[in-house]
């Protein structure tokens, strides 16, 4: 049988493959972002009893309105921004499902999508598989800002959608409010919609703000934002998150979604409505983080690696510039063959940078996680400075 490939390039996500060599080599893995904290015992307790209590059946199609109604009252406190939990608000299996989603709703033949490299990896499938064409711009280290006037030469008629992410994965990099205002300008002037990924929402550090789309309000009429309870309560496993976006754009967003999972487990729901009642569940995730993030550049002092800034999510970018230079390193042209050989030769998995970026530009940078334990951050340490 001939089968056309809708997406005949694509392989394996680089986290299962990555993820799959450091189980191979027995490497330590700070390729793959998921964090190796326990679930609170509470949460998984409050899980329990929703099963017990017999919530075992489909959920409501938009997600169950306990859940729905808390976050409501979260994001008014988070971004002053009042909206209605029965119109805007949807429960997704994970952001994943949600960027899916929204894509699918809103992006037809033809239609193009402005996106940033380097772009997580469902990005770019995500939009060619529902018709639409990415238009990739490219965002350069060290900081990974967007230059607007690149962004307004790239808008043409057939622009329907800017697809952002902050705090940015893979390069802890944020949008300043100065970003924010220039967005919100182009999509105004232009008539496009803003998909705007801000799963790592509580990961922000050195007392910065997250810009979300919510707090500018002609902003979030044309927005559609996008967020995950796997980062913020350690539980990546569990694939639950949730779009926010205007009545208007959300009833597009359920028509897809009611196809593509219907609905999403119900006891984690009821679980999560309860347990986000209470703020200290969620609140100290930035302290929490930037503590991980400064205890991973502790332990690399003095390392060849150089670190690049990163001020949200759990990742930071080292470069090897300097490593590669070595004369006991083997000569590792890429990021790529950087990696790989770290992974099998010195039992340290990284993801390399290149594979966010469509034209594969390669800054010879690696992503590591720091969302793990201290002892396995300083093996990872140890492991940095001998090279
Ligand atoms: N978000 C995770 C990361 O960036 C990976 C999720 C996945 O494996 N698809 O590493």
């Amino acid at each position: 049988m001939n089968i056309k490939s809708r997406l005949p390039e694509v392989g394996t996500s680089i986290f299962s493959v990555m993820s799959k060599l450091a189980l191979e080599h027995q490497a330590i893995n700070l390729s793959q972002g998921f964090p190796d904290f326990p679930v609170s015992e509470k949460l998984i307790g409050l899980i329990h009893q929703a099963m017990k209590n017999g919530h075992n059946q489909y959920a409501p199609m938009p997600g169950v309105p306990a859940l729905r109604q808390v976050i409501a009252q979260v994001i008014d406190q988070t971004y002053q921004r009042p909206t209605d939990f029965e119109t805007e608000i949807t429960i997704t299996a994970g952001g994943t499902e949600a960027i899916f989603s929204a894509i699918a709703a809103l992006i037809g033949a033809g239609d193009e999508v402005i996106l940033f490299d380097p772009s997580y990896d469902c990005y770019d499938p995500g939009i060619r598989l529902n018709g639409g064409i990415p238009k990739h711009l490219n965002l350069r280290a060290p900081d990974f800002k967007i230059d607007w006037n690149e962004v307004k030469s790239a808008i043409s008629a057939r622009t329907k959608m800017i697809l952002i992410n902050t705090p940015h994965n893979p390069c802890g990099a944020i949008m300043q409010e100065a970003d924010m205002r220039e967005l919100e300008k182009l999509a105004l002037a232009n008539n496009l919609i803003v998909l705007s990924d801000e799963v790592y929402e509580r990961i922000i550090f050195d007392g910065q703000i997250h810009q979300s789309v919510l707090r500018y309000s002609a902003l979030a009429k044309q927005s559609v934002a996008i967020f995950s309870f796997g980062k913020t309560f350690h539980a990546t496993g569990w694939k639950v998150g949730y779009t926010v976006a205007s009545e208007a754009i959300t009833r597009e967003i359920r028509k897809a979604h009611q196809f593509i999972t219907f609905s999403v487990n119900t006891p984690l729901q009821f679980a999560l409505a309860e347990y986000m009642n209470d703020a200290e569940n969620y609140l100290q995730l930035g302290k929490f983080y930037q503590q991980k993030r400064d205890f991973f550049l502790e332990q690399i002092k003095g390392s060849s690696f150089r670190p690049l800034p990163c001020f949200g999510s759990y990742f930071q970018l080292l470069s090897f510039e300097g490593v590669s230079k070595k004369s006991e390193m083997p000569a590792c042209r890429t990021d790529r063959e950087m990696a790989t050989w770290m992974t099998q030769e010195k039992k340290l998995a990284p993801i390399p940078v290149s594979v966010f970026y469509k034209d594969g530009l390669d800054q010879r940078l690696l992503r590591f996680c720091f969302a793990k334990g201290d002892e396995t951050l300083q093996k990872a340490g140890r492991i940095l400075k001998t090279m």
